[in-house]
């Protein structure tokens, strides 16, 4: 707790998402626009002016689904320059929930420093019944000012859960729960204005690459696997450029004779392909058939986590070998 120390220095970023949105009636709880600044949300949290010294930046204000790499670089270059600036103690990022996962663990990726960095968003747009978003924007400036919170990595605070970035995904399309992370992804909690961290996430001291010489990214495309799938898509992907397939597959990673033969095909094209799941729980594991195929397994990142890191790996210009492992060791 901050109690009795200088008021902490907090600088609150606003990217747009539910939490920045209205609707026409309080009992329209989907179909809404982004209208609301930071400013405004800010303004719109009883007794935050309490939990410090905070300053609020519009990085841009759109729904989550219009996130391009060009803006999460953006965001992620501003966290980065924050997070070296003395003056600053912690910072908060609102967010759209529908993609806040990917921007979460591109963050995880990229940006390694001890002071807390929390993303938070809501599920009930700021007009409705029950609104999430000021009580989760609340608990979320409590989590960043809290030194409890410092050398945790990249946090996500939503619902009252204080989640891991590593180890988040939506898991629900509606309810103000969308966001649980099993085992070591659920860090801690806020309960009536108490940060409690139980556990710490085991984190490298410097993070898996770096933002620095980042000019874009590569495209990587996902391909979602099924019984009677098609080779076309794998050929649409080869046409478009990508420079990498991410599998959604079946179970533990296991492809369709179609997705075999189209990540063979793409392989022939200087293609990195790596086989996920669309199971949301569990790993996938590797096999001995995978070097002969010249597929990589995804191990515990899902397909979308997987496909970020794959394009920061080949932004970087990992080699097959150093794919491999940053994915068995993410
Ligand atoms: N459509 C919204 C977004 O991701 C959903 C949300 O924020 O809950 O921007």
């Amino acid at each position: 707790m901050t109690m009795g120390r200088a008021p902490a220095r907090l600088v609150l970023l606003g990217t747009g998402g539910t939490i920045a949105s209205t609707a026409g009636r309080a009992s329209q709880l989907t179909d809404y626009a982004v209208t609301e600044g930071i400013e405004a949300m800010l303004a719109a949290v009883p007794g935050a002016e309490a939990l410090g010294a905070i300053r609020c930046e519009q990085v841009f204000n759109v729904d989550s689904r219009r996130f391009s790499t060009a803006r999460v670089l953006r965001l992620a270059r501003r966290i980065d320059t924050l997070l070296r600036d003395p003056a600053v103690d912690g910072v908060v990022v609102t967010h759209g929930t529908d993609t806040l996962e990917e921007t979460a663990f591109f963050l995880h990726l990229t940006i390694r420093h001890p002071k807390p960095v929390v993303l938070v968003g809501a599920m009930r747009p700021g007009s409705a019944l029950s609104a999430d978003g000021p009580l989760n924007l609340y608990n979320a400036l409590l989590v960043a000012r809290d030194p409890l919170s410092r050398d945790c990595g990249i946090l996500v605070a939503m619902n009252d859960s204080i989640l891991a970035a590593r180890h988040i995904a939506k898991g629900h399309t509606t309810r103000v729960d969308a966001f649980r992370a099993e085992g070591p992804g659920t860090l801690g909690g806020i309960s009536d204005g108490t940060v409690r961290i139980l556990q710490r996430p085991a984190l490298p001291a410097t993070a898996a690459f770096p933002l620095k010489g980042l000019r874009g990214l590569p495209a990587v495309d996902i391909l979602y696997d099924h019984q009677d799938a098609g080779e076309h898509l794998y050929q649409a992907a080869i046409e478009a450029g990508a420079a990498g397939i991410v599998v959604a597959g079946l179970g533990n990673g296991s492809l369709s004779p179609a997705a075999i033969r189209g990540c063979a095909r793409a392989r022939r094209h200087g293609i990195q392909c790596v086989r996920a799941s669309r199971v949301p729980h569990g790993e996938v594991t590797a096999k001995a058939t995978d070097a002969r195929d010249g597929i990589l397994a995804s191990h515990g990142l899902n397909p979308q986590q997987a496909r970020t890191l794959l394009r920061l790996a080949l932004a970087t210009g990992l080699d097959t070998d150093a794919i491999r492992m940053a994915l068995k060791d993410a």
